[in-house]
């Protein structure tokens, strides 16, 4: 039997390039327990990508602001608030920097994120005054409550699902898979990894990228 994973998706189930690659289709479809996708990104973005993968839509999104297992959704964040650090960063000259669709935030229901391209000392300057963190994944800049965190979304999908977060094994690359790394039993990070993802993680994967992830699927199969 195979432990259950927590993984995130940008930086550990994509390639450098930023695309997801395809091998993880069978590599996860084919996995016999549960896979968690937790990520960053909005909400709508991991529940597609379960779908397209053909996994049940067990997600942590929004780096903890919304988790989603057995049909139950779970919401910690609060987007009133991101929200209002993102007009305020604007009225003062910041750009999101996603342009005029803005798909980032578009579905985004717990917090916003800033491109990383965006004025970094503007946004922490008024997300503090608004009580708010921001985390950095080297993908955006994510304005969110603090304390919400990928690690406590993964723990309330454990209890919905009636498992121990221990029996988890988590691979990621960036600061905000610290908490996920700190809940789970094992935990990797890639050779892409930042840091504090490195510090965090039980074990350093030669690897990076996609390509870490399989290698670390492998020897846990
Ligand atoms: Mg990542």
């Amino acid at each position: 039997m195979s432990p259950p994973l927590a993984l995130d998706i940008d930086g550990t189930l994509t390639t450098p390039e930023g695309t997801i690659d395809p091998r993880f289709f069978d590599a996860l479809s084919s996995w016999d327990a549960p896979v968690v996708l937790a990520t960053g990104k909005a909400f709508p973005y991991p529940v597609a990508l379960c779908h397209f993968i053909g996994i049940p839509q067990t997600v942590v999104a929004e780096n903890g602001g919304v988790a989603l297992a057995a049909e139950r959704v779970s919401f910690v964040g609060d987007r009133e608030r991101a929200r209002a650090v993102a007009e305020e960063f604007e009225a003062r000259g910041g750009d999101l920097g996603w342009g005029a669709a803005d798909t980032v935030n578009r579905w985004r229901e717990t917090e916003i994120a800033a491109n990383v391209t965006a004025d970094e000392a503007l946004l922490r300057e008024v997300a503090g005054e608004y009580g708010m963190q921001v985390y950095d994944t080297g993908y955006a800049y994510h304005i969110t409550v603090p304390g919400v965190e990928k690690g406590t979304g993964l723990r309330e999908v454990a209890d919905i699902l009636d498992m121990d977060v221990g029996e988890f094994v988590a691979v990621g690359d960036s600061e905000n898979d610290v908490s996920l790394f700190e809940v789970v039993g094992e935990s990797y990070a890639l050779s892409n990894a930042d840091g504090p993802a490195r510090a965090a993680a039980d074990a350093l994967v030669d690897g990076g990228y996609s390509e870490g992830t399989l290698s670390v699927l492998a020897s846990l199969r």
